[in-house]
């Protein structure tokens, strides 16, 4: 078995200096939590610092218009996390007073709180010995005893969990749940992790067995969906105040409550002579006065388990819009677009195109 006081003075002699380690408030601590899932520290520390500047408690969160959370949120991808953040916040005042539950059962019942981030607020704000389990805890304890079982499988992180808890010291889990991620983050890194001079190269099996490429092992990767959007810029005549269409993004979308141009998904790419005979097409123009000033290049952005293809088309549309009726559709001044919140790719062509023309 490693020895967990290394590990302890390894953290203390090592640990990187991060605002949300300051603090025992399970408020910041869960903010920190949510900000930093599928993101860096480096990219997630301005919005924690803006999140905690603009909402300082979660009583101020959760009074917040949901599109001001989403426009913060803006950049940071995977936006059903700011939903839930909102949705949690709402929760905490309606249901619990203002007071975040204080223990691993009651803070899983919280939207978006996995047993992940229930075991790190309930072991670093509560003192509660739950082993919080995240990417670089399953690589580094995998590696440890060289496991066979897949991570990303629910057998591999059962055996990491039950070997994390016989790990996991009486005192101060949540300094051990700290000290775990740490180490995985900053030495026992995925690629060319610095085993000869490593505190535990007399005990990790995976490096005396020489398998650390090898480990930890994975599951064959789910198949990637490959999706093709057209969006329509959609300009309006009035150039003294130029402005596009909008539309909100509806329940059940990827970008479901965030704002992008009304979009054409095909099943793979088409010419624009193709795009016009489409009904969808007609929706949003409905008639033929209209001039393609400009075919973007082919963008693409990466989700999940998802690959999206994307080209803009610019249009000058002259005729009337039937579709103003349209609730979802809302026109918007050019100079009022950053007052949205618009997904990443959407972000990456306004500042290409209209920030250079
Ligand atoms: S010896 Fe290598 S693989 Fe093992 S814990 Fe240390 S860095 Fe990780």
């Amino acid at each position: 078995m490693p020895d967990i006081q290394r590990l302890l003075t390894w953290y203390r002699l090592n640990r990187r200096d991060l605002p949300w380690r300051q603090t025992s408030d399970p408020y910041k601590i869960w903010l920190s939590e949510v900000i930093l899932q599928q993101t860096r520290v480096a990219q997630g520390m301005q919005y924690y610092h803006d999140f905690v500047n603009r909402f300082p408690t979660v009583q101020a969160l959760a009074a917040a218009d949901i599109d001001e959370v989403l426009r913060l949120w803006q950049g940071l991808g995977y936006y059903t996390r700011a939903r839930n953040l909102h949705a949690t916040a709402q929760m905490i005042v309606q249901k619990h007073g203002g007071q975040f539950p204080d223990n691993y059962n009651d803070l899983l019942q919280l939207p978006g709180v996995g047993p992940y981030t229930a075991a790190a607020i309930a072991s670093i704000a509560f003192g509660e010995r739950q082993p919080a389990i995240d990417g670089n805890v399953l690589r580094v304890v995998s590696r440890w005893f060289a496991m066979a079982e897949p991570i990303d499988s629910a057998a591999g992180i059962k055996i990491v969990k039950e070997l994390v808890q016989q790990l996991m010291p009486a005192q101060d889990p949540g300094t051990f749940n700290e000290a775990m991620m740490e180490f995985g983050a900053c030495y026992c890194i995925p690629a060319n992790p610095g085993c000869s001079l490593c505190i535990f190269s007399d005990k990790c099996a995976a490096h005396q067995q020489q398998l650390v490429h090898a480990i930890p092992r994975k599951k064959t990767k789910p198949k990637i969906r490959h999706r093709t959007f057209y969006y329509m810029v959609v300009l309006h005549k009035n150039q003294d105040e130029p402005s596009v269409l909008l539309t909100k993004r509806a329940a059940g979308d990827i970008w479901q409550g965030l704002y992008t141009f009304p979009v054409i998904e095909t099943q793979a790419e088409i010419s624009p002579e193709q795009l016009l005979q489409l009904p969808e097409w007609k929706n949003i123009i409905p008639d033929n006065d209209f001039v393609i000033l400009h075919t973007s290049r082919l963008y693409t952005h990466q989700l999940t388990h998802q690959r999206l293809h994307a080209r803009f088309l610019v249009i000058q549309a002259n005729g009337a819009f039937t579709n103003d009726d349209d609730v979802n559709l809302r026109r918007v001044r050019l100079d009022q677009l950053h007052g949205f919140a618009i997904p990443r790719l959407i972000d990456r062509f306004v500042t290409d195109y209209f920030k250079q023309s």
